[in-house]
């Protein structure tokens, strides 16, 4: 009897020192990639009250955000956190809060009232740029900005009652409720209209709460596919004859005689007021060269399974490019080559670092290292190498060289960040 137990301790004893060892190695390595940094809100453990029995880990649909070292939940990667806040409603001990921390550490979240006004009379800010992830929150705060705008009922031609820059869940229920309300507006994205949901993996099931979009009525459910959510957006922008400016980066807002100026890179609007529901993920920075503009290239990869017996380049060197190419590579016949301006891959997590290691050495990845992309043609696409130029065969580029967060931009048109007023609920 006691050798039994024995045994089944020492098991025990092994199996939760290995789980320790993964846990500890997988939180340096985010420290030092920088992804346990969150996005917008996410986990805050209490490590007085956690009891490390990984009932968070289990509950959170992302996978991956939190994991167990030295018998405690610890935040494994931030950037994967959308707030659903389901480890919280898990965790037996009430030992996490979901928030935003400190405030006065987080130089990314702006200064905003109870209303949702910037330092900036006039300039709105609804959504996850508000430092609020989550579909209901964008939906609500979107109505939330537009029921607080002073409107003024005096006419002046072209100028918009409000400009909504960003056509995701906060500036498309944004714009809904304008027409509800009779206002006149302009709505631009950088894209098309959907927001971050278009970005989601094919088929993702998108987890909500019941909440009113205005003139469509009520999402009820508590599940929907990507491709429902957008059918229901499209139905609706149809419908209500909802216009988006597409592809249309907003670059500035000077306020001249009043009123606002919107600078895009294809033209200028004006409006009274503005809303700015940008949301947090950042605009995919660009290469810059000639035939960039082609429709075979593309900043994310969203179903990898339907590339087959193609030649592709993946530009990039983060572990963004490296999955991407070893997605690509699994498929049948498709030729995969890396283009990356550094002399080898540095930062990368250490299960890619191994994985793609292996593809290379069995011949199923190529990688041009201290390469840069000269030109994207029809068939092939031209770089610079060390040794010279050379041209490959080529059917789609997938760019991932980073991000440009709109953090920037909104210090370039003068909104304050820091501690706020009110917490937005
Ligand atoms: C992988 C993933 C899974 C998620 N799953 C869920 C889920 O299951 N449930 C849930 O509730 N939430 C989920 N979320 C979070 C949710 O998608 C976001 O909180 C929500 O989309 C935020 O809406 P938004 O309108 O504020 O911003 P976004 O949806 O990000 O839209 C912002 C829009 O602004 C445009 N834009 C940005 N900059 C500019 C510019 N300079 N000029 C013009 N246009 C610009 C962008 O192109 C974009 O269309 C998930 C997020 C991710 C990344």
């Amino acid at each position: 009897m006691g050798t039994v137990a024995g045994l089944i301790f020492i098991i025990y004893a092994f199996s939760f020192r290995r789980a320790q060892r993964k846990g500890l190695k997988l939180a340096r390595e985010s420290r030092e990639l920088g992804a346990n940094r969150p996005i917008a809100q996410f986990p805050q453990i209490d490590e007085y009250r956690c009891i490390g029995c990984g009932a968070c880990i289990q509950a959170c649909p992302e996978g991956g955000v939190l994991g167990l070292a030295m018998g405690k939940a610890v935040l494994i990667n931030g950037l994967k956190c959308v707030g659903h806040g389901l480890c919280a409603e898990a965790c037996p001990v009430e030992g996490i809060t979901i928030g935003l921390g400190n405030l006065k550490e987080r130089d990314d979240i702006p200064l905003l009232s109870d209303n949702n006004e910037t330092s900036i009379a006039g300039i709105y800010i609804a959504g996850e740029l508000s430092g609020l992830a989550l579909i209901k929150n964008a939906i609500q705060q979107g109505v939330k900005v537009i029921d607080h705008i002073k409107t003024d009922t005096t006419s002046s031609g072209t100028t918009a009652d409000v400009a909504i820059i960003g056509a995701g869940p906060a500036g498309l229920s944004a714009a809904l409720r304008a027409t509800e309300k009779k206002l006149t507006y302009v709505m631009i994205d950088q894209q098309t209209a959907g927001g971050t949901i278009l970005q989601y993996p094919r088929k993702k099931v998108v987890m909500t709460q019941p909440v009113d979009i205005p003139l469509y009525g009520r999402l009820t459910k508590k599940e929907y596919t990507k491709e429902e959510l957008l059918e229901i957006w499209q139905e609706t922008q149809d419908r209500f004859e909802i216009k988006v400016a597409t592809n249309q980066k907003l670059q500035n807002i000077v306020r001249i005689n009043g009123h606002f100026e919107l600078h895009t890179d294809k033209a200028t609007f004006t409006a009274k007021q503005i809303v700015l529901a940008l949301g947090r993920r950042g605009t995919p920075r660009k290469l810059g060269v000639p035939g960039e503009d082609k429709a075979k290239v593309m900043y994310k990869l969203l179903d990898a399974e339907s590339y087959s017996n193609e030649h592709i380049l993946v530009v990039g060197g983060g572990d963004s490019a490296v999955e991407a190419a070893m997605g690509l590579a699994r498929q049948t016949g498709n030729t995969v080559t890396i283009s990356y301006r550094k002399s080898k891959f540095f930062r990368l997590k250490t299960r890619n670092e191994e994985r793609i290691a292996k593809l290379i050495r069995e011949h199923k990845i190529r990688v041009e290292f201290e390469s840069n992309v000269l030109e994207i043609g029809d068939k092939e696409v031209r770089l610079a190498l060390k040794e010279g130029e050379k041209i490959i065969p080529n059917n789609y580029v997938f760019i991932f060289a980073g991000g440009e967060p709109p953090f920037q931009l909104l210090q370039q048109i003068g909104i304050a960040f820091g501690a706020r007023s009110g917490e937005n609920k």
